[in-house]
């Protein structure tokens, strides 16, 4: 029988699986401690475990991580990793650095269904939901990787995929992240970003994490047009989900706005923008259109984000220009994809 994957168990879950085979249940507390504390996954090695239940481990669990197949490094130091999800599958995860500390940029599915019209990951269709350990996965491995004297001090669930069309891993996945026992990340260092899919809003609200959302648009006209989900949760009723996570955490929601020239760039907009958004204490990340070889956008000229933002700044809303990262080696927002057809190792686009 296929034994099953350490590393899919959060801490509840393993302590039910562990009870139901006949053992302790703080052996799962002993377990996540060994394994995610000190990454010490040879059961000979765990010193406080009774030797009957070292031999038990092998028997009981495989841990299996997903393999990095390859990792760039670009002129501004963020690193792209590749992730082989077997199948011939594969995903993305970011490595970006910022004053000194470190978020990592994971990936909750292999393409998305959500077809949002300017993002690369939105041009591969859904192939693959990832389980919990090829998520936590993302994590351990580069967390592996790394110098001692690095560590990943927040987690950003903004790579490819809707996290919220993949529940059943993604909170699980969260659960690992900021267990004491766990990887032990305060839950305000995870953020999950959504495109908005308002009936699962509030399972964020009761993960504790933060909320980002992809808003993009700042009326419904617009949105629609590229982001066809707001055909089913229109911006009104997205806001009422954003202003009942607010009341329920008290905390600012990040609202990601991309601009698109000609699309989502006048002044117009930007007027709307604040109006819409002033009822939820928010920032706002403003990400100018990062190309790639399926892009049917354009980036806005610097001037025009320039005013961009200096009109929502004049306006009074809390706004900051999304630094674009890793541009070069393609690790930048919304081009991230793992088909390899499409997939230039570095383009030149500084
Ligand atoms: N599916 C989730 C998580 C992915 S986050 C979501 O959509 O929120 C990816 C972010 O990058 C989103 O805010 C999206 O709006 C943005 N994005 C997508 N394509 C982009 C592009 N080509 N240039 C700049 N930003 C892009
Ligand atoms: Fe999917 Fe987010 Fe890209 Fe939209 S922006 S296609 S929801 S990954």
């Amino acid at each position: 029988m296929e034994k099953p994957n350490f590393y899919d168990f959060n801490l509840s879950s393993l302590s039910d699986f562990l009870v139901e085979g006949g053992h302790k249940k703080f052996r799962a507390q002993q377990l996540f401690r060994w394994v995610y504390g000190l990454r010490v996954t040879d059961p000979e090695s765990m010193t406080n475990l009774s030797k009957e239940f070292r031999k038990d481990i092998p028997l009981l669990f495989d841990f299996i991580l997903p393999k990095k197949t390859s990792e760039l490094v670009s002129e501004d130091t963020t690193r792209k990793y590749l992730f082989d999800m077997g199948g011939g599958l594969s995903v993305e995860t970011v490595l970006i650095p910022s004053k000194g500390r470190y978020t990592l940029c994971v990936s909750s599915e292999v393409g998305c269904n959500l077809a949002c019209k300017f993002c690369f990951t939105g041009k591969q269709k859904l192939l693959k939901r990832l389980s919990v350990s090829e998520i936590v996965g993302q994590y351990l491995q580069v967390r592996d990787s790394l110098p001692e004297d690095i560590r990943i001090s927040n987690i950003v669930f903004m790579g490819m995929g809707e996290p919220l069309d993949n529940c059943q891993a993604v909170f699980p996945a969260i659960d690992i992240f900021h267990d004491s026992w766990g990887i032990n990340l305060s839950r305000k260092k995870i953020t999950v970003s959504t495109s908005g899919l308002v009936d699962r809003i509030p399972k964020i609200i009761n993960s504790g994490t933060r909320l980002a959302v992809s808003l993009n648009g700042s009326n419904d006209q617009v949105r629609s047009g590229i982001m066809p989900i707001n055909k089913k949760w229109n911006i009104e009723k997205l806001m009422g989900a954003c202003q009942e996570h607010y009341r329920q955490s008290k905390d600012r929601i990040t609202f990601e706005y991309v601009l698109l020239s000609g699309v989502t760039d006048s002044l117009e907009h930007a007027k709307e923008l604040h109006r819409i958004t002033r009822s939820v204490p928010s920032k706002i990340n403003i990400i100018p259109f990062n190309e790639h070889p399926q892009s049917d956008y354009k980036r806005p000229s610097e001037s025009q984000i320039d005013r961009f933002q200096k009109e929502m700044m004049r306006l009074g809303s809390h706004v900051l220009r999304r630094k674009t990262m890793g541009r070069d080696i393609y690790a930048a927002c919304g081009q991230l994809n793992s088909l390899a057809k499409d997939h230039p190792g570095k383009m030149s686009v500084l």
